[in-house]
């Protein structure tokens, strides 16, 4: 069988050590070879009997996770976040319901494909849970998967906001290349102030570089919002050029 979050959960939930004697016996009612315990059965008198012998906190802990390795799954937290009961019959998914909400934790029942199912889809909840059966470890890869799935959606959203702005940035970088291309070609460059011919022969000798770099290649050099406002001049130009020649 291929491991999963729920069957690593459930091999370590069987191997926690019950230690007091009232729990040690809630624990062996769930074992005990008489006990009518399974999916696929109803196992209401058996669930509710139990219920009624637990006499402690340590007794209802164990009575939770006894319950989860048997009707429980829970699906790895890095996936999706859904932590769940089934049962055979509507009465002990209601049983179950009202048992986990007298300790806290509110659960929704819904019907699927004949089987009852108890279920909660907060990752709070599923943590909580999971502390409360005694199962700090999986709670914690619960919480950690909370912080790694922070963390990538702040990349992601820093990844699309860098290639929006490249994006954004190179565009602008071809439009006032092929603005001073038309200037060149239509012989307008030379009809324009000098320290806007230099920006437009340096823009299109060098169309890697950067507005900053440009404005160090200038003498004296100039800020990059100097370089700017001197290629939207330049783009200015070239547009009223293109309208008076009707194109
Ligand atoms: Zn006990």
């Amino acid at each position: 069988m291929r491991e999963t979050f729920s069957s690593r959960l459930k091999l370590s939930a069987e191997q926690t050590e019950v230690k007091k004697k009232c729990c040690r016996f809630t624990d062996s009612a769930f074992t005990s070879p008489g006990a009518v315990l399974s999916k696929k059965q109803d196992s209401y008198d058996t669930i509710s009997a139990i219920w009624e012998k637990c006499r402690c906190d340590g007794c209802r802990q164990v009575f939770f996770r006894r319950m989860f390795i048997i009707f429980g799954s829970v699906t790895d937290p890095m996936k999706s976040y859904h932590l769940d009961f089934a049962f055979s019959t509507a009465k002990e998914a209601e049983l179950m319901a009202e048992l986990l909400s007298e300790n806290g934790f509110g659960f929704s029942i819904s019907e699927r494909s004949g089987r009852h199912i108890v279920y909660v889809k907060n990752s709070g909840a599923i943590e909580d849970f999971l502390v409360f059966i005694g199962a700090q470890p999986a709670a914690f890869e619960v919480m950690n998967s909370k912080i790694v799935h922070e963390i990538r959606n702040d990349t992601n959203r820093q990844v699309n906001c860098d290639t929006a702005n490249i994006g954004k940035q190179l565009e602008a970088a071809r439009t006032y290349i092929d603005a001073i291309r038309y200037l060149l070609d239509t012989g307008k460059l030379d009809s324009l102030p000098e320290d806007l011919r230099i920006t437009a022969k340096l823009r299109i000798e060098n169309e890697q570089l950067s507005l900053t770099e440009l404005g160090r290649m200038m003498n004296p050099e100039v800020s990059k919002s100097g370089v700017r406002h001197r290629l939207k001049r330049i783009l200015a130009a070239a547009q009223n050029a293109a309208a008076k020649e009707g194109k």
